[in-house]
């Protein structure tokens, strides 16, 4: 076996992710057309990553795994005016907390400054490239329409000496912004607007995040993209399907410059996700004008926002595994993604006990100034959690929503004369509903069964319901953060304005809830159960004074009834 076959033969298995990209990339080994794969995940730091970058981060990661590869991590820094420092280093912290990792392949299109200037040269050189005195709007306006051809620069044909001379004092600082581009000389006459002498140079005296001064022209996305594959090395250039336009223009620049290697582009379908917004562009305005909290608030589908909610790695590797990868854009549920965080919290969240809308409840048989600790497993179906202590006393509050004081038959919780379990505690029945002059339930007296302890009486008798407590004289208070999609709509922005669609009840906050005392030692990015309410993570607004806890999400899943899964 050649060691391409090899490498194949050892990467895929049985469950190895189908899709058309990895049948290309298999196709190229067997054929023997690529020795080793390298693709690349090429954020420009503009913007923190959202979740729509994980699927491609999983794609291209995740063939560089699975097919004995190489993936690097590349800013794709050309743009100074956007491009920050902070971005570069948050870029990173996600995409290792996400779980991927580029080993020693971290790039940056700054470094190819260099190299790319030399082939702006080159290209004029050979005339396939030339300085361009129009404004930016006379160039808009040569480049005709989907329908008509643009016209041919006044410049177009002035002699290569000429362009080389003004190329090189366009670097030197001679003209300001704007008076000056270098093109491509393709064709204006292009049934393709990309491939109508495309701007590949640009004059933009501005201060880069890594190369600082040393710049006064910089190489546009186009220029600076395929020509960094070449030079990395990459193999499979993967991106959105909003390049697939670019790719002749892609073709041209690899076949017309002497580069080092040939990389070649495929283009998938984006994540749109419903619900939600993933542009960059978008997500700044959110931040900016104040409609969220900021970048990791924990409505935001940016991987900092998702991890402060709550949701772990795994379930957004795992997401974006199963969406898989397509050819045309389609539109996923964000159902979907919140029934993976659902089925892997389900397995892994220890359970705890948390009362978000108190009720206070007497105990009227249990011994006055007496508590005791009870056994409580920490997962219901799995011993190997193990299980913790939770104080009870004559005092506890239970949920609101619990109590019922005129309840249908079917309500299997408290109401006046009814029993209920305490969960890992005692059978309790009300006995006594206290009002106060608004006519407001503001207290329950009940009794208790001494021989109930765990939850079971003694005599058999059947106890349906059973309801979550905490001690009154042990309980923590804290903030509860309730969340809901950000957007109103499925598809936010579809009539008009994103802004017009944010959805007014996207955070509710809830004061004074009571948590039983082992919350205490919560940590943020830790989901927890509280048992009957949903998923929940410590947030890092919290101090020593007050807890704060996100709802990572609901128990209910009507995605997965709805499908059937
Ligand atoms: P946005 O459109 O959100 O502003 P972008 O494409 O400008 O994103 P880049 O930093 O250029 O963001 O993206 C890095 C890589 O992630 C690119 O290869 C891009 O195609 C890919 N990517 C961006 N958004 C998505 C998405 N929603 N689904 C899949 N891949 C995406
Ligand atoms: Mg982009």
């Amino acid at each position: 076996m050649s060691e391409a076959e090899t490498a194949t033969a050892e990467a895929t298995t049985e469950d190895s992710p189908r899709d058309f990209v990895r049948d290309i990339v298999r196709a190229d080994l067997d054929a023997g057309r690529v020795q080793t794969v390298v693709t690349r995940f090429p954020p420009e730091p503009n913007g923190h990553l959202h979740i729509g970058h994980a699927k491609s981060m999983s794609l291209n990661f995740g063939i560089a795994e699975e097919f004995g590869g190489r993936c690097h991590l590349r800013f794709d820094d050309t743009n100074p005016t956007k491009e920050e420092m902070e971005y570069i280093e948050s870029i990173q912290r996600d995409v290792r907390w996400l779980g991927f990792d580029w080993g020693e392949h971290l790039y940056y299109a700054s470094d190819n400054f260099e190299q790319l200037y030399t082939w702006g040269e080159h290209l004029i050189e050979n005339g396939k490239a030339y300085v361009d005195d129009l404004s930016p709007d006379e160039i808009r306006e040569h480049r005709g329409t989907l329908t008509e051809p643009g016209k041919n620069s006044p410049y177009r044909d002035r002699p290569a000496e000429e362009s080389l001379d003004l190329f090189r004092r366009m670097r030197a600082g001679e003209f300001p912004d704007g008076a000056r581009v270098l093109r491509a000389k393709i064709d204006m006459a292009s049934g393709n607007m990309n491939m109508r002498d495309p701007v590949i140079y640009r004059i933009l005296h501005a201060h880069h995040p890594r190369t600082g001064d040393a710049w006064c022209v910089y190489p546009t996305y186009d220029f600076a993209h395929g020509q960094s594959d070449a030079i990395e090395g990459v193999t499979h250039s993967i991106c959105t399907l909003e390049f697939e336009d670019h790719r002749p223009l892609y073709d041209w620049l690899i076949e017309n410059l002497p580069v080092p290697n040939r990389p070649y582009q495929y283009e998938f379908a984006r994540l749109n996700m419903t619900y939600t917004a993933l542009s960059k562009r978008l997500l700044i305005q959110l931040v900016t004008e104040g409609h969220v909290r900021g970048w990791d608030d924990p409505r935001m589908p940016t991987i900092s926002g998702l991890r402060r909610r709550g949701i772990p790695p795994e379930a957004i590797r795992d997401f974006v595994g199963r969406i898989g990868v397509t050819k045309s854009d389609n539109m996923i549920e964000v159902g979907l993604l919140e029934h993976c965080v659902r089925e892997l919290l389900n397995k892994t969240a220890e359970r705890r006990m948390a009362v978000l809308n108190p009720l206070k409840v007497v105990i009227e048989t249990y011994p006055e100034g007496e508590s005791e600790e009870l056994e409580a497993a920490n997962h219901p179906g799995d011993p190997e959690y193990g299980s913790r202590k939770v104080p009870f006393c004559r005092e506890i509050y239970v949920e609101r929503d619990d109590f019922m004081e005129d309840p249908p038959k079917k309500f299997f919780r408290l109401g006046p004369g009814r029993e209920v379990r305490l969960r890992f505690a005692y059978l309790i029945t009300c006995t006594e509903v206290i009002k106060n002059e608004a006519g407001e339930v503001v207290e329950l007296r009940c009794t208790h069964d001494p021989d109930s302890r765990g939850g079971n009486a003694p005599d058999g008798r059947k106890v349906k319901g059973t309801i979550h407590w905490v001690s009154a004289a042990h309980a923590i208070p804290a903030e509860v953060r309730v969340y809901d999609h950000l957007y109103s709509r499925p598809d936010p922005g579809a009539e008009g304005s994103y802004i017009d669609d944010l959805n007014p009840d996207s955070i509710q906050v809830l004061e004074g809830c009571l948590l039983e005392p082992s919350l205490k030692n919560a940590e943020p990015e830790k989901a927890l159960q509280f048992e009957r309410t949903g998923y929940f993570t410590l947030d890092p607004d919290s101090s020593s004074e007050k807890l704060v806890f996100n709802r990572t999400i609901g128990l209910r899943d009507s995605w997965a009834k709805v499908k059937g899964s």
